[in-house]
């Protein structure tokens, strides 16, 4: 029990493993990526803006890690021949994929149901929800190349508990913990584990979007709730499928 909050991975937790990391560039996905690299992993960053993810990949490159790769890809906009595009080029360079975390999201508004902006919940369930069904099953053939491989989805709590006036958000990933139980059955006891993290409230820009009042100074920072991950995408978790898991202890 809790396994995944006590892991303290090794240095070489990652070592030869291919690790795809959507919002890449900022709060928890860049504190993923630089950790990911930082245990031996060849991680592609994927986001929106490319300046970002050409930092972070700067970051690992001066620290001399495993060299890293940049795939602009735009959930809210990308077409089916962009993620088409972006599965051959994985498949091109590596041959395989041995992790996928969806960590992109956005919030959209905080609003009561009755006065909530359609095209915004069409956004947030796009990104949060479809884009993540989309990627996923585009990816799935390079994943099955992997002699084993994880996905990662990002839940909340919000996606556990209906909470009034979180909208699409909340309702996003609910949709999300659903995406992830169903595929973890369909996958079954195979070699790709899929697998559901609440981060709990971390020291983000969406958060501060979400909570404008609060002082931060007292909330995790992304680089604190890292350890669930690593240990999905680290051989510790092998045969975890189908779990949806905190990141900080209740
Ligand atoms: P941030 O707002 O700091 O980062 C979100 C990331 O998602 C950014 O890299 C952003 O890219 C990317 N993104 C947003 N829209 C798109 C898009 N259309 N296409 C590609 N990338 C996009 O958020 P957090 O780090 O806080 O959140 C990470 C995940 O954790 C989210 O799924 C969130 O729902 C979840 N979460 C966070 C909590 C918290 O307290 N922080 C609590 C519970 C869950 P860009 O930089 O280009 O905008």
């Amino acid at each position: 029990m809790n396994q995944h909050l006590r892991y303290q991975p090794p240095a070489d937790a990652l070592r030869g493993r291919v690790i795809a990391i959507t919002g890449a560039g900022e709060g928890i996905g860049r504190a993923l990526a630089l950790a990911a690299a930082g245990h031996g992993a060849e991680v592609v960053l994927i986001g929106r803006t490319v300046s970002k993810l050409e930092a972070v990949h700067g970051r690992i490159a001066a620290l001399g890690q495993a060299e890293a790769s940049i795939a602009p890809l735009d959930l809210e906009r990308a077409l089916a021949r962009d993620y088409d595009a972006l599965a051959e080029a994985i498949q091109g360079r590596y041959g395989r994929l041995d992790g996928l975390v969806h960590n992109a999201g956005i919030l959209g508004a905080l609003a009561p149901i009755e006065h909530y902006d359609v095209p915004t919940w069409c956004r947030v369930l796009h990104v949060n929800l479809t884009a993540a069904f989309a990627l996923t099953q585009v990816l799935l053939p390079a994943l099955r190349a992997a002699p084993e491989a994880s996905i990662i989805f990002t839940s909340s709590g919000v996606g556990r508990l209906p909470k009034a006036y979180w909208g699409a958000y909340s309702i996003s990933k609910a949709g999300v913990e659903a995406l992830c139980g169903t595929l973890a059955q369909e996958l079954g006891d195979g070699p790709i584990r899929v697998n559901a993290l609440n981060p709990g409230p971390v020291r983000t820009r969406m958060r501060a979007q979400a909570y404008p009042a609060e002082d931060p100074a007292g909330l995790a920072r992304p680089e604190d709730v890292l350890p669930p991950y690593l240990w999905l995408l680290s051989a510790a978790s092998r045969g975890v499928n189908g779990q949806s898991l905190d990141c900080q202890p209740g």
